[in-house]
């Protein structure tokens, strides 16, 4: 999983990663997971003390939470910036830990657009004042995937403005599994 992690800047998010473990039965391999900020950076992990090896190694919190290092804490306004980027990139490592098939990744991504795009209920805030007010409007799906949307989009970007100029059209290989 740390190796898959540090495939994506080619080092781990941080110098130090503090991890702390607890125990919660029953409900799920990893139910929960907290970033810890503040003096050491790290994650706290709930996981069930029954689960099996392969059950934690299936699990995407883990990439999930492990992503959120990449950036600091943006604040609450611009919650969906650091949502936005866990929820693209723990598909992406998933893929490239060979977790996933590249349909299953595709799928994953595309059922997560659309669970976004269907959470209209506040269809006339921005992101930013829903993820201010997340526990009131509780827009999970939509403060999620239009963020992971916005570095899906700004990947495909990146990957076109250094693609050779006149092929037409690019070569997508966010998901190659040794592509950076
Ligand atoms: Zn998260």
């Amino acid at each position: 999983m740390v190796a898959a992690v540090n495939q994506l800047n080619g080092e781990p998010p941080r110098e130090k990663i503090q991890i702390i473990l607890r125990s919660t039965p029953g409900s799920g391999a990893v139910p929960f997971a907290r970033i810890l900020r503040g003096r050491f950076e790290g994650i706290r992990f709930y996981v069930d003390p029954g689960a099996s090896l392969q059950d934690l190694k299936k699990d995407w919190t883990a990439y999930h939470e492990f992503s959120h290092l990449f950036i600091p804490y943006p604040g609450d306004s611009d919650l969906w910036l650091s949502e936005g980027l866990a929820s693209f990139y723990q598909n992406v490592l998933q893929r490239r830990a060979e977790l996933l098939s590249e349909q299953q990744t595709w799928q994953k991504l595309y059922d997560g657009f659309k669970r976004g795009e269907s959470n209209s209920e506040f269809s006339t805030m921005t992101l930013s004042q829903l993820s201010e007010n997340i526990r009131q409007s509780r827009s999970f799906m939509r403060i999620y995937w239009s963020g992971a949307l916005y570095f899906f989009e700004a990947d495909v970007a990146l990957r076109q403005g250094t693609e050779k100029k006149g092929t037409g059209k690019i070569q997508y290989t966010a998901l190659d599994k040794t592509s950076r």
